[in-house]
């Protein structure tokens, strides 16, 4: 089983009532309970307003793979959790973004870019077209599939290039957005999923359900964690795998623990 947390910031659902109604137990259990109709994914839920954001050490080192949505309280996710995350991220935990969740802290971190885009929110027709057929997240999804109402993400999205495009969303009003990306930062895989605009019922289309378990499972990396991610050994001339001479001048001791 893929050990998933699906982490809402679950402040729109408690103070708007289109959102409580669409999602009358939050998009994180909406979302997680989506995903435990898979056999293969076991999905709980975390908020911003847990402790620790519901993200403690010892919840995320049993955690294959975490799930982010959030869009208006970005601000008020703790530097220290961010931290943690992405640590986490980089030692193998695989890790998906939802929608607004482009302006999240871990995923700028992870990023290292302004993640900007256009937008426009006129509950117009998307449709996404998949770019990469035989990719794993595609795995049932039909070469294209329309959202009656969605919000509009538009081009250029201040990203790096991907490691591969997985989606691309058309929009009625005429703009275009990689709306499927992927990345790996250290050891994990990351998933960039754009739908998803939480005064529409975006999360029961069972396709975008579809998605999100196929993203999961492509995340998931199910080797042992890296213990330390940021390890930068120095390696011993005597110690070096084939012998060499050593010529100097030399600054550093050897063995010594630099560059941290
Ligand atoms: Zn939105």
């Amino acid at each position: 089983m893929i050990k998933t947390i699906v982490w809402g910031e679950n402040v729109h659902e408690q103070k708007n009532k289109v959102v409580a109604d669409i999602y009358p137990d939050g998009m994180h259990n909406h979302i997680a309970a989506a995903l435990n109709n898979d056999p293969e994914i076991s999905a709980t839920s975390a908020t911003l307003q847990d402790p620790e954001h519901g993200l403690t050490e010892e919840r995320l080192a049993d955690t294959d793979v975490l799930i982010w949505w959030g869009h208006a309280a970005h601000g008020d996710v703790s530097d220290e959790i961010v931290e943690r995350v992405c640590e986490r991220v980089w030692s193998g935990m695989g890790m998906i973004f939802l929608h607004s969740a482009h302006f999240a802290k871990p995923f700028k971190r992870l990023m290292g870019a302004p993640c900007n885009l256009t937008w426009r929110e006129a509950g117009e027709r998307e449709r996404l077209w998949v770019t990469s057929r035989n990719h794993p997240i595609t795995a049932g999804i039909p070469d294209s599939f329309e959202l009656e109402n969605e919000e509009m993400y538009g081009e250029p999205f201040g990203v790096p290039e991907p490691l591969e495009t997985v989606f691309i969303s058309w929009f009625q009003g005429g703009e275009v957005f990689r709306s499927g990306l992927t990345y790996k930062r250290g050891a994990g895989n990351i998933f960039y999923f754009r739908p998803g605009h939480e005064t529409y019922p975006t999360y029961h289309n069972e396709t975008v359900q579809r998605v999100i378990a196929n993203g999961v499972k492509w995340a998931y990396n199910p080797q042992p964690r890296i213990a330390d991610p940021n390890a930068a050994p120095n390696v011993p001339v005597d110690e070096a795998p084939e012998k060499i001479e050593e010529r100097g001048p030399r600054l550093h001791e050897a063995g010594e623990e630099g560059y941290r």
